[in-house]
């Protein structure tokens, strides 16, 4: 019989990698922590109408990628693709636009989409993701951006470049669907099938098509830029003066309309260092209607969402400090009959907080040993045949090779203030 393998597109991370990730959650906890967010742990299904009505009918997502099943119970239900319709139903749903406002929430963890699978793009992947509730101020804008560049700073990414763009509000966006419309209708035949499609029903979302053929037209389509309404216009200004305040490197690029419907006003996205446009290691922007789109009442929101194999890949390829990899700092080696005692020994060091481990395959001291030092123990204990009947145990140092013989209760002691040394 063959083996079953992980489904297409998904991957495990292990002891190798994961420590990696645990690196950029830790950050952005340490982030959300600093800038007044509270972490929101929500359910990795939902309704399928939540995303249907929250990120729109024609979009990519909800039109090809998701994945839909019905439940036992006859329910249709989704696996999130995303984190922020999910947010705005836990406000609404938990009553948090009655208590002060804002909100500022954020949480991580796997979304799914169905993708064609290719390098840093899978069809179970993991994402942090803020949000500001409640509060329309173009300042709130400014410290999602702020907080999003924080998490890559601190992580060590380089050339951190904002692009921003604004798809304007329903006053001042019909307006731009029309002369988006009048503009591509000439060359309505030069577009990809899609973008044809696209044409009667999101015209927008021609903009965002990276086919060759595509873009070549859509460098000299308007941009939506000149057709905001006085409202749009001002937080635009507002949102871009913030952000050059703090000194970032933003950059407006009229293309960009990121690929779900409920943006209003900002869409931003940020890269790092000399990678492309589809390197972004970040999307957000604003999205006033959301709340209503999925039967709130209105309720303004901004948020981003990053991709923590995208913030990894892209740490590697700048060679940014990924942190050392954890190992245990003591290995408790022992002769065969000592394993009681190996045992207790182990547990003390651990209740005293220094990581330690054990033999259980019954081998050798000498293989013990090398077992040790493969896996990068800082010190060794050893309760040979001596150290049994006497009621000591051989402290070993592995990085000067010093070792001295002590009783067994005070080896946390040694280990404790070798350890110390160790670190300086
Ligand atoms: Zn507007
Ligand atoms: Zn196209």
């Amino acid at each position: 019989m063959e083996a079953i393998k992980a489904p297409r597109g998904t991957y495990d991370v292990l002891g190798g990698e994961s420590w990696k990730w645990a690196r950029v959650v830790n950050t952005a906890r340490g982030v959300a922590d600093d800038f007044g967010f509270k972490e929101a742990i929500l359910p990795i299904f939902e309704h399928t109408e939540l995303f249907s009505r929250g990120i729109g009918d024609t979009t990519d997502v909800v039109e090809k990628e998701m994945y839909t099943f019905t439940d036992k119970g006859g329910r249709s239900i989704t696996l999130r693709p995303e984190l922020t319709a999910s947010m705005v139903r836990a406000y609404l749903e938990n009553g948090l636009r009655h208590g002060p406002q804002p909100v500022k929430l954020w949480g991580w963890g796997p979304m799914f989409r169905y993708e064609r699978p290719q390098k840093g793009r899978y069809r179970q992947f993991a994402q942090i993701d803020f949000e500001i509730l409640g509060v329309s101020s173009p300042f709130a804008d400014v410290e999602i951006i702020d907080s999003s560049m924080e998490i890559y700073r601190r992580v060590g990414l380089s050339n951190l470049r904002v692009l921003i763009n604004s798809v304007g509000c329903p006053r001042c966006r019909p307006d731009y669907r029309e002369s988006l419309r009048k503009f591509f209708e000439t060359g309505l035949d030069k577009l990809c099938e899609t973008c044809r499609d696209r044409f009667d029903r999101n015209p927008l979302r021609i903009l965002d098509c990276k086919k060759p053929e595509c873009r070549e037209l859509t460098d000299s389509a308007p941009p939506m830029i000149d057709s905001l309404c006085e409202e749009c216009k001002e937080h635009f200004m507002s949102v871009t003066r913030g952000l050059e305040k703090l000194g970032a490197d933003v950059s407006l690029d009229n293309k960009l309309v990121r690929g779900l419907d409920y943006y209003t006003k900002t869409a931003y996205e940020i890269l790092s260092g000399d990678l492309g446009a589809q390197n972004a290691v970040c999307g957000g922007g604003r999205y006033d209607n959301l709340a209503e789109a999925i039967g709130g009442p209105g309720v303004p929101g901004v948020g981003f969402a990053s991709g923590i194999e995208r913030i990894i890949i892209t740490m590697e390829a700048q060679g940014a400090f990924m942190g050392n990899e954890p190992g245990t700092d003591v290995f408790v080696i022992s002769a065969a009959g000592a394993e009681y005692e190996a045992s207790l020994l182990t547990h003390e060091l651990r209740a005293k907080g220094v990581s330690s481990d054990m033999d259980f395959m019954g081998r050798s001291i000498k293989s013990q040993m090398k077992y040790a030092s493969q896996t990068g123990a800082k010190f060794v204990c050893i309760i040979g045949e001596d150290e049994i009947s006497s009621g000591t145990a051989t402290v070993k140092n592995m990085k000067d090779g010093s070792q001295e013989t002590t009783r067994r209760e005070s080896v946390c002691g040694k280990i404790l203030s070798w350890k110390e040394a160790w670190a300086q």
